[in-house]
């Protein structure tokens, strides 16, 4: 009811010549130019600042509202926000989009070229750093009390490049010509200290107390991104730190004639917030990102306590008002920060500090691969935190001391597993420990991970609180990954179920039962076409490659990791152009494979994969003896904004992670969504959405968790399968010669070595041959277009389950605890 009412005094806010003055009175009065003269620039400025008018009355209702409430709210800490554009999204919201793509027809510009001009804030590396974007939109659009805490890093990910078929990385400068989204809020600016050493003192009550002498004063100034809720009832902020150089440090030192010195002291300290760290599933050991945590964690919280005080006068009350949730354990930080706050400034002895910590924090798993769970050296802590090591070394005696050994008696072998810090040659902090330790609530992120977060990666924590482990599996918002980007779909969805689909997804169900319809798969089917077309436009455009949309589109999208078995597609896509070669006849319906992938720039077999992909591409594609029936493609610089692109084209969505490494997945859920069948294994979110599709409508192949472990523990040697498939052992020598690098044999030998002497850890060969028979099958499900289309269909009707809204009223329900605040 309260969506309805919104619609009616919000949504239809602006008539088209309302917005064309809009527009041009910004482009005079906030741009300074005229019709006449705007570049495209200014014409996607103006109009952005005519779409905040709305915006920022419905941000200023919002954080009135939430004040005069004193409302508990979420504190959502992640280091990654992969927002994309926010233009179109904010019109969709805010319900003017069509009333801006009019305006500007009448203006003589298209709403799509204007657009284009948006950079992606590419704030993230990617899925984790899309579900915090998910998330906040979930949150603003069921009016939750939520603020997302982040970095405002000068350079998002990197741009890539694919050069001679290698990737080249490039700067990405988001908001060098200004951001019309963002605002700085000086008045909130906060200082960190850092570095230096602790003195314990007696008062004159004879107490001891703890007092941090830092070496290194840094300045965090916030600037707030509007999260605009669907139909703007709700406007919540993502408020992201950016680093400066304390003001009173540099002006003694150049006083003193030390320019130089007072340069480099702020390019150090503006070097904190300069770049996200592009290591998606692998943990950089370095000082500056450790300081990057510790810097968001200490502004976001001095935040949050700044806001608690204006209504408290002591702590009783923070952890009903505050749940912090941090978006896996790079944020861990925050707990030694909130324990130092609460006793060494505001006075509070140790067993209430831990007491507030424990209601408090709140903690979400995203992996299991060892290499990705963070651990910091003790060393690099007592240097850059000295105060927060002792705080973390407490926690941990106590933990061991009283609740270990409580459990396990007298079992010294038990505290060393269990212990928060890793003996060793280098001593080693791990974070995730001191996230379970503390949290209230550890969750994974989707049903088959969070039972192996239990038994396999904190069974000993399970046994101590099981009712600390629980589940919220990932979703997707449908407003950015069906409404705004398949309009087409969306409107055919209008026309069948109504208009309440994008707040309630469940409600697709009701197109579940013209999936045998032959007028409705027709509609469906020109739907997937026409954005096929599209996309086949934009791949000529940007990789000089002709695709048939009428061939199937095979669309693999996502980082590129051994786990994520980009190179199983591979292995795949080169039998079957071994197939066509030895067969002209082979009998296979035509074929696109695209790929989409940056890779973490220090990650050599990934960039190899990369250059694989390309050099098979150029030969496939340019091979006049296949007859054009299998196309490679390989579109540089994946990102949101491309995602967009590809996500409503896709005939196949390609989910191959070897089981029992992909935590979730959400890519997985926005291929569903928007029609495609999933070829994958039993995985992530892949089992839940089989559930909800049916068995019938997906295709399983590969091992699943349970006989990948058993294959592990028996010994697992990938030379039996070299051997023991003629087809893969070809494919794979393939590799080593000059077929498609020409003169310079062994370029991609590399591939062909990890999976053989490098023992193939993701077991890529072990699932080769399930993958192309499975591969048949969907070919041939495909040539039967009806029955593609029925189960197109079904998939799209059946995952309202992967709505992100639903995954936040889970955390609501399991976790948080909130209310909703409907601001005026
Ligand atoms: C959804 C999304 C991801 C996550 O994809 P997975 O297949 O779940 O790994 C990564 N990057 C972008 C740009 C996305 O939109």
């Amino acid at each position: 009811m309260a969506a309805k009412k919104a619609k009616a005094t919000n949504t239809v806010a602006l008539s088209k010549d309302q917005f064309k003055d809009a527009i041009v009175k910004h482009l005079r009065s906030t741009c300074g130019t005229d019709e006449a003269r705007a570049n495209n620039q200014a014409w996607w400025k103006a109009t952005c600042a005519a779409v905040n008018e709305l915006v920022f009355e419905r941000l200023t209702e919002t954080s009135k509202a939430n004040a005069e409430k004193d409302s508990r709210a979420v504190h959502y800490l992640s280091l990654e926000f992969l927002m994309g554009r926010l233009t179109v999204n904010n019109m969709h919201n805010v319900g003017v989009f069509g009333a801006a793509r009019d305006a500007l027809a009448d203006l003589g510009k298209d709403v799509n070229d204007i657009c284009d001009e948006e950079p992606d804030m590419a704030l993230g590396n990617g899925g984790l750093g899309r579900l915090a974007a998910c998330f906040i939109d979930s949150l603003a659009t069921l009016n939750y009390p939520a603020v997302g805490y982040g970095i405002h890093y000068e350079h998002g990910l990197f741009r890539q490049e694919i050069q001679g078929g290698r990737q080249i990385e490039r700067p990405d400068s988001w908001r060098e010509y200004g951001n019309p989204w963002e605002i700085c809020r000086p008045e909130s600016i906060q200082e960190v200290p850092l570095y230096g050493y602790v003195e314990t003192v007696f008062g004159e009550d004879g107490k001891m107390r703890k007092v941090w002498h830092a070496g290194r004063q840094i300045k965090g100034v916030p600037w707030d991104i509007p999260v605009v809720g669907y139909e703007a009832k709700t406007v919540n902020v993502l408020r992201l730190w950016e680093s400066k150089a304390a003001d009173f440090f540099d002006w003694d030192v150049f006083n003193a004639g030390g320019y130089i010195d007072s340069q480099s002291e702020k390019s150090q300290a503006e070097a904190v917030s300069k770049v996200l760290y592009p290591n998606d599933e692998s943990e950089a050991g370095k000082e500056l990102r450790l300081i990057q945590q510790y810097f968001f964690c200490a502004c976001s919280l001095k935040d949050i306590i700044r806001r608690y005080k204006r209504n408290h006068s002591d702590f009783s009350q923070f952890s009903k008002q505050a749940v912090i949730q941090l978006n896996d354990t790079h944020p861990t930080v925050a707990i030694p920060e909130l324990m130092r706050i609460l006793i060494d400034e505001e006075g509070l002895v140790w067993d209430d500090a831990w007491a507030i910590c424990k209601e408090t924090f709140a903690y979400t798993n995203h992996t299991l691969l060892p290499e990705a769970l963070e651990k910091w050296a003790v060393y690099l802590f007592e240097k850059v935190l000295p105060r927060h090591l002792e705080i973390i070394y407490e926690i941990n005696r106590r933990f061991l001391e009283d609740e270990v050994e409580a459990k396990w008696p007298g079992n010294d072998e038990m505290k060393r597993h269990l212990s928060i810090i890793e003996e060793g040659e280098t001593r080693m902090v791990r974070m995730a420990f001191l996230c379970v330790v503390t949290c209230f609530k550890t969750n994974g992120v989707a049903a088959m991970h969070s039972e192996l977060v239990k038994e396999d990666l904190f069974p000993e924590f399970y046994e101590l609180w099981p009712e600390r482990f629980v589940n919220v599996t990932n979703g997707v918002t449908p407003r950015r990954w069906l409404l705004a980007c398949n309009e087409q779909l969306a409107n055919m969805y209008n026309e069948t179920v109504g208009t309440d689909w994008p707040l309630k997804l469940d409600e697709l169900k009701g197109a579940a039962k013209f999936a045998d319809d032959a007028k409705f798969q027709k509609n469906f089917m020109a739907i997937k076409r026409e954005k096929k077309v599209e996309l086949a436009d934009k791949i000529e455009e940007l990789c000089g490659i002709k695709v048939s949309p009428d061939a199937m589109f095979n669309v693999l999208i996502k980082r590129l990791h051994e786990y994520k078995r980009q190179h199983l597609a591979l292995l795949h896509i080169l039998a079957l152009y071994r197939r066509l070669l030895e067969n002209p006849d082979y009998d296979m319906g035509p074929q696109v494979f695209i790929f989409g992938s940056k890779a973490a720039p220090g990650y050599k077999l990934a960039k190899d994969i990369i250059y694989a992909i390309n050099k098979v591409a150029d030969k496939v594609n340019n091979d006049p003896r296949i007859k054009d029936k299998l196309k490679v493609v390989f579109m540089p610089n994946y990102r949101v904004t491309l995602a967009e692109k590809l996500f409503p084209a896709g005939d196949v969505s390609l989910q191959i992670s070897t089981a029992g490494y992909e935590a979730s997945g959400t890519g997985n859920m926005k291929f569903a969504l928007n029609g495609a069948l999933t070829l994958g294994t039993m995985d992530g979110a892949n089992v839940e959405i089989r559930e909800e599709v049916g068995d019938e409508n997906i295709f399983i192949f590969g091992m699943d968790c349970d006989e990948v472990k058993a294959l592990k523990a028996a010994g697992y040697n990938p030379w039996d399968y070299y051997y023991g498939n003629p087809e893969l052992k070809a494919v794979l020598d393939w590799l080593e010669t000059d077929f498609f690098t020409p003169g310079a044999p062994g370029e991609l030998a590399s591939i062909k070595h990890s999976l053989l002497e490098g023992g193939d850890p993701y077991l890529v060969l072990a699932d080769f041959e399930s993958f192309t028979t499975q591969y048949t099958a969907v070919d041939v499900a495909y040539r039967d277009q009806k029955k593609w289309a029925k189960m197109a269909i079904i998939n799209s009707a059946s995952v309202g389950k992967f709505n992100s809204d639903r995954s936040i009223e889970d955390y609501v329900d399991r976790i948080w605890k909130l209310e909703k605040v409907m601001p005026n």
